[in-house]
């Protein structure tokens, strides 16, 4: 089979390039390992409820904002259900430490305000953090839709998120309300650059949203549009190998014996896996090879979904962030100590209006602490299952988590009417990523040309898109998409098409 293009992995990235290309009238193919499509967006159900795999809540769907007007141009916006968190609280943060709470509001000078009556003594260091992070976003022109050069956002790449906290002088409670949701970027206070807290956190506060029905919508709605431009994806198709003759990549040779030509590749997967499947390590350097396969992954995690009891447990219509302690310190307290954190998300019940039917809860984990079972597989198409001494360490982790979450939510335990866990090794048998870890490529401050790549690689017909690519989220896979999708057409010509539909 030919293509023009040929996309490796059905995840956010891979889809939305495929949609925005196939726009293009290019010929597009994606390869899927897994039966289900959209990678991290993927929903699944038991005991009748539908549950999130990963995606609980999504940044910038308001009219007019950045993610809103991607998915406008692609086609999906007016077909996602959405629900907008409460405008006074999108994410409540609960500090362990001195057990104080606050409520993070959506739009910035609401933001601000809330935070002012509870920090009425630093107003002047709330004022300075919302314009750093207004500052942070107008320089990323993806960011804001529009052309520029990438010295704009190298004015402002190596700050670092614990170091401009302080130099704002906020204090150590404030801090903890700016960063309590840290979850979202698995924030680290040496490592994490500011503009990544930054471009997350300002998404959210801009505007926040559940996706009712399930976040797998989007990646249907990305499908169907791909349909309509004549697009395909080949399911239960796993790249093996990617075939490398005269410096080009000429096929993807999946695992069920089917080879893909193409002009063009993309590929939606990790860039460790991506060099890996290269038929000949040579065509790249040594130096490239190493850095990449040496970078160091984001933590682990694992969420308890459950099933609630009908009518019993008021659903909440925002989020709830607890941290033990620091919430940037957190994932140095692992692995002596779990859980460190924990995030709560609520599904209404439909037929209930005002109760929730289910929750997900999640919280880090290394992924080092699943080694023992590395080399065991289970999914839907491999249903393997793994040995009690697995089933033990994943139920008594649960009751560990749920014995902490119980001390503020009781009712939560109380009505649990079914349960099931992930663990990292179900994140890697059913997203397809590395070791389960929350984001790809962790990003360090410290180490900025470590953890930067581009869509671009040295092989010339082999691009990359997804979240390793700058950011991680449905907003920074959206945003890399457009970049991928430029490597094609041109930014110039894009944006100018995406601002004017
Ligand atoms: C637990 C968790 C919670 C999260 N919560 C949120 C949230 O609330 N909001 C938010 O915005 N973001 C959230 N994220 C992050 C977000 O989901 C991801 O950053 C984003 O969806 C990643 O998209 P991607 O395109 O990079 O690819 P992925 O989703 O990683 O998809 C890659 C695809 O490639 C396929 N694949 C892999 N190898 C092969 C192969 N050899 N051949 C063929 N196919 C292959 C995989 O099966 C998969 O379908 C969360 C992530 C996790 C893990």
């Amino acid at each position: 089979m030919k293509h023009q293009v040929v996309i490796i992995g059905s995840g956010l990235g891979g889809l939305l390039t495929a949609v925005l290309l196939a726009k293009e009238g290019f010929d597009v193919a994606v390869l899927e390992q897994n039966k289900q499509i959209g990678g991290c967006l993927q929903s699944f159900s038991f005991d009748k409820k539908i549950f999130d795999s990963a995606v609980h809540y999504i940044g910038s769907l308001n009219e007019g904002e950045v993610l809103h007007r991607i998915f406008n141009y692609a086609g999906i916006q007016q077909h996602l259900q959405l629900q907008r968190l409460d405008m006074d609280c999108f994410d409540q943060i609960i500090s362990g430490a001195d057990d104080k709470s606050y409520a993070l509001a959506q739009n910035l000078d609401h933001f601000t305000e809330q935070l002012n009556s509870y920090f009425p003594k630093e107003q002047a260091a709330i004022k300075e953090y919302a314009r750093l992070l207004q500052y942070t976003c107008d320089h990323f022109p993806l960011y804001n839709l529009r052309m520029g050069d990438a010295s704009e956002k190298h004015k402002v790449s190596d700050w670092k998120l614990s170091s401009v906290l302080q130099e704002i002088k906020a204090s150590p409670a404030l801090q903890q309300a700016l960063t309590g949701n840290a979850i979202l970027y698995a924030g680290h206070h040496d490592k994490t650059p500011f503009y990544q807290h930054a471009l997350v956190s300002k998404s959210y506060i801009d505007s926040s949203w559940r996706c009712t029905g399930g976040s797998g919508q989007i990646s249907k709605q990305l499908w169907k549009q791909l349909m309509a431009y004549g697009g395909t994806i080949y399911r239960h198709e796993q790249v093996k190998e990617l075939m490398v003759q005269n410096g080009k990549i000429e096929k993807a040779v999946c695992t069920s014996g089917a080879e893909y030509l193409a002009d063009h590749f993309i590929s939606n997967i990790a860039p460790q896996q991506t060099i890996a499947l290269l038929s000949d390590q040579a065509i790249l350097k040594p130096v490239f090879r190493n850095r990449i396969q040496q970078a160091p992954l984001t933590v682990g995690s694992v969420m308890v979904n459950i099933v609630l009891q009908p009518q019993q447990v008021l659903y909440k219509n925002y989020n709830i962030n607890w941290n033990k302690t620091n919430s940037l310190e957190a994932i140095d307290l692992l692995p002596q100590e779990f859980p460190v954190n924990y995030s709560i998300y609520y599904t209404e019940d439909r037929q209930h209006p005002g109760y929730a039917e289910s929750v997900s809860i999640l919280s880090y984990i290394n992924t080092d602490a699943f080694e023992a079972w590395q080399d065991t597989y289970n999914n839907t198409l491999a249903p393997s299952g793994r040995d009690n001494a697995y089933q033990e360490f994943k139920a008594s982790l649960a009751d560990t988590l749920m014995n902490v979450v119980a001390q503020r939510h009781p009712e939560l335990r109380q009505h649990t009417k079914s349960c099931k866990v992930a663990t990292p090794l179900s994140y890697r048998d059913y997203q397809g990523s590395m070791k389960g870890e929350l984001y790809g490529i962790e990003k360090d401050v410290n180490m900025l040309n470590q953890s930067s790549l581009t869509t671009k690689t040295r092989i010339p017909n082999l691009y990359l898109t997804g979240q390793n690519v700058n950011l991680h989220g449905v907003l920074g896979v959206s945003m890399t998409a457009i970049s991928s999708t430029a490597d094609f057409v041109g930014m110039e010509y894009l944006l100018d098409k995406i601002n004017k539909a």
